[in-house]
């Protein structure tokens, strides 16, 4: 069966989630009319943040803030564009209408340095830019300093860049002048993007694939030993983390780490979930209960979509809402809205 050939977290979750869902996605591939705009805008801040790291790998030093907001600010516009040819600037409006609500929402959590009447602007694609813009601003400075340290310890970091792969002499250096460092540990990017591809399981011929967003190393000073321990890190980026979302982030966090130990052969013990929009990051250590728990969550998905003939729908007001084929399927709870 084609769809089962190569599968990724996405896929399997969203027979998980829905089985006509999957069966419009997958094997029907039928049109999907996006419902916001928000995923778009997301994946333009997503692409400038991989851009962001990179850049660090290839040159061996930070690139420029302009560089990082231009990344973001052509995939946006690319996007819009796309959108506006594919579905019509009609469409593209209402995108604009509908999106804006829960932008404005987070906008105002997020307490903008431009004040209330920036918000009044909303309902122009211009506002976006000019949040993505703020939004890479902040991410850019966190960057900054998690990776270098801060202060002081910039200026060493910067200057043992060129040592990226291996930054023995700053952590010697660190050891050295303890009254300098600010953060008892830092990290370096080890890849971006890193895809893998394995078989679930011997005897099937399917294959998981994906792509991880970025793995570090971090070095964790410990003040007993004074030493540094190393510890590999998994890292994926989410335009917003929501309690909303959670547990389908940590479902995928859990597939990736997998990933990591049977492909790449770099088990890891703590991954982080990133949120570009606020900064914050969510702790989550890996445990041996919960990756056989997605091993056995793997293979079952599997099987039970290569034995279903019939893909039934299980709609619910709130799945139907964000599903981009709503207005399609006979089942939908949200038809026509
Ligand atoms: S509209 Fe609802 S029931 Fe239909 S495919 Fe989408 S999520 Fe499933």
């Amino acid at each position: 069966m084609q769809h089962l050939r190569k599968v990724s977290f996405s896929r399997l979750k969203t027979f998980s989630h829905c089985p006509k869902q999957f069966e419009f996605k997958y094997i029907q591939e039928a049109p999907s009319i996006p419902t916001n705009l928000n995923s778009h805008f997301g994946k333009s801040l997503h692409f400038a943040a991989q851009q962001f790291v990179h850049s660090c790998l290839e040159n061996k030093q930070f690139p420029t803030l302009g560089y990082v907001v231009e990344q973001f600010s052509n995939n946006w516009k690319e996007s819009v564009a796309n959108l506006q040819q594919q579905f019509g600037q009609e469409h593209l409006e209402k995108l604009i209408k509908v999106s804006a609500g829960t932008l404005m929402i987070k906008t105002a959590k997020m307490q903008m340095k431009n004040g209330p009447s920036e918000q009044s602007k909303l309902f122009g694609l211009e506002y976006w830019n000019v949040l993505g813009t703020q939004i890479l601003e902040q991410f850019y400075a966190r960057e900054k300093d998690s990776l270098c340290i801060s202060g002081a310890n910039t200026r060493i970091f910067d200057a043992s860049f060129s040592e990226f792969d291996d930054s023995s002499w700053l952590r010697q250096y660190m050891l050295l002048n303890k009254q300098f460092v600010q953060y008892a540990s830092y990290r370096t990017p080890l890849y971006t993007e890193k895809d893998f591809e394995f078989k679930i399981e011997e005897h099937t011929d399917t294959f998981l694939r994906g792509s991880i967003d970025r793995i570090d190393k971090e070095w964790i000073y410990d003040e007993k030993s004074n030493q540094y321990k190393e510890n590999t890190v998994l890292i994926e980026y989410k335009t917003d983390i929501s309690p909303h979302s959670l547990s389908q982030n940590i479902d995928q966090i859990y597939v990736y780490a997998y990933a990591m130990k049977m492909e790449l052969d770099l088990p890891v013990s703590k991954a982080i979930l990133s949120g570009l929009r606020t900064g914050e990051e969510v702790v989550i250590p890996i445990q041996e209960a919960k990756m056989k728990q997605t091993e056995d969550w793997l293979q079952e998905t599997v099987v039970q979509i290569s034995n279903t003939k019939e893909f039934i729908a299980t709609p619910s007001f709130s799945k139907c809402k964000f599903c981009d084929f709503k207005n399609i399927c006979p089942s939908s709870a949200q038809r026509g809205k």
